[in-house]
């Protein structure tokens, strides 16, 4: 899972070399690689790009990849979880989440969720419901505490969550620093 992680960001930071003016103008783009046509979210997504090295990254990936994902406000369906990525009809990937938390909280959240997207951008059988369910079943682990309850994670969105929460906090303790 590690050596995972360590692929995206060896490519990722190669992408955003040139791609970070590109990514930066997305927020708001409804053809963006990561759009929402929500008002709060697009403040998040924006918050994201600006703030955190790592979330322009996994950013610029799901634009190289070409699979764009569309962020919604809602419920997970799943107890503790407030943000997830599910597999729409026709392959569309899509994030829901909670925006109504502090915002470093949500971006970190989003950033899970969108590395997610890149573990299912990378694999091109997956195309619905059923063959995202069969790959997690293959490569993750079950995370939901009932059997009937079907959720999946890995620790290499675990881990890239933790990194972007960082990064946001130092940015925000910068902040407070005396000049
Ligand atoms: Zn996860």
């Amino acid at each position: 899972m590690s050596r995972l992680l360590i692929g995206l960001v060896a490519s990722a930071a190669l992408l955003s070399q040139h791609g970070n003016q590109a990514v930066y103008a997305t927020a708001g783009d409804p053809a963006g690689p990561v759009r929402s046509t929500d008002r709060q979210i697009i403040e998040v997504l924006q918050y994201g790009l600006e703030q955190s090295p790592s979330f322009r990254d996994v950013v610029a990936t799901l634009e190289f990849l070409g699979r764009p994902v569309s962020v919604e406000r809602g419920d997970c369906n799943h107890r503790g979880i407030r943000a997830c990525l599910q597999v729409r009809a026709g392959g569309n990937l899509v994030v829901r989440l909670d925006p109504e938390q502090p915002i470093d909280t949500v971006v970190a959240q989003l950033a899970h969720a969108l590395y997610h997207a890149v573990e299912i951008a990378k694999e091109t059988t997956v195309t619905d419901d059923v063959s995202f369910r069969q790959f997690y079943d293959r490569t993750a682990e079950h995370a939901c505490a009932t059997p009937v309850d079907q959720c999946w994670e890995t620790q290499a969105a675990v881990t890239f969550e933790a990194l972007v929460a960082r990064q946001l906090a130092r940015r925000s303790s910068d902040a407070l620093a005396p000049r």
